[in-house]
């Protein structure tokens, strides 16, 4: 916490819990404390979803658009707040102001990456695409550092690769917080290895 610092209760603030989908501009409009887990749940009602995403979805919209938004699909698909089309701002002198790329634009990308520092978002339009069905998910596993990141390397740079690209680095270990336990998995599966074997 910063000293002397303001800690807003965004509870406070009106219709700062709406989610309304706008299905033919392809867009939904969000109150800046919505929890993006709750943005996704409405929007595959209309088997729509925003473009990019953090790993963890029980954060803010307000929160993450103030910071970046970044995960495995941003090589792709840039950061979250890069698929802003529009943002409602409550600023110092107490007034809502709407920006975009194209009105008050120095307000607009201010606030987008600006920690809080130019103004509260009380609603940010997230464009939005059609959700998949259906994805493939593989997970390969590197013993070499140098291996990992060349494959990595390249799947960002193909335009024919994944949408979704992330790695993680885990001890050589069995111990259960860093090392090999800790890759979550279903209960039928199990990484072969020849100092953890499953059974
Ligand atoms: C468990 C966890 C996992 C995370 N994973 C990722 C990840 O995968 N990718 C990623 O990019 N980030 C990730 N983050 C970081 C996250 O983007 C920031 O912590 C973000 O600020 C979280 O939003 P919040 O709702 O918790 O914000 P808060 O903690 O409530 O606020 C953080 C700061 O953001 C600003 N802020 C918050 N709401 C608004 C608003 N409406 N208007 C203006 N400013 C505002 C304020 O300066 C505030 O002090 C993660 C954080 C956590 C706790």
């Amino acid at each position: 916490m910063a000293d002397h610092g303001l800690v807003i209760d965004m509870k406070s603030m009106g219709d700062n819990n709406r989610i309304d989908v706008n299905v033919a501009s392809m867009y939904v409009d969000v109150g800046g404390r919505v929890l993006w887990t709750d943005v996704l749940k409405r929007c595959l009602g209309y088997s729509l979803a925003p473009k990019s995403w953090t790993d963890y979805l029980d954060l803010t919209v307000g929160g993450t658009l103030s910071n970046a938004g970044i995960s495995g699909q941003a090589f792709r698909f840039r950061p979250q707040m890069s698929t802003v089309m529009e943002l409602e701002v409550g600023t110092g002198n107490g007034v809502k102001t709407v920006c975009s790329n194209s009105q008050n634009s120095d307000l607009f990308f201010s606030v987008l990456g600006g920690f809080g520092q130019f103004g509260i978002i009380t609603r940010a339009r997230i464009m939005l695409q059609h959700a998949a069905d259906m994805v493939r998910w593989i997970r390969v596993v590197y013993s070499e550092f140098n291996e990992f990141t060349r494959d990595a390397e390249l799947q960002i740079m193909s335009e024919e690769s994944f949408n979704y690209v992330e790695g993680f680095v885990i001890v050589n270990s069995d111990d259960p917080v860093t090392g090999w336990p800790s890759v979550p998995l279903a209960s039928n599966q199990y990484l072969t290895r020849p100092i953890y074997p499953k059974n």
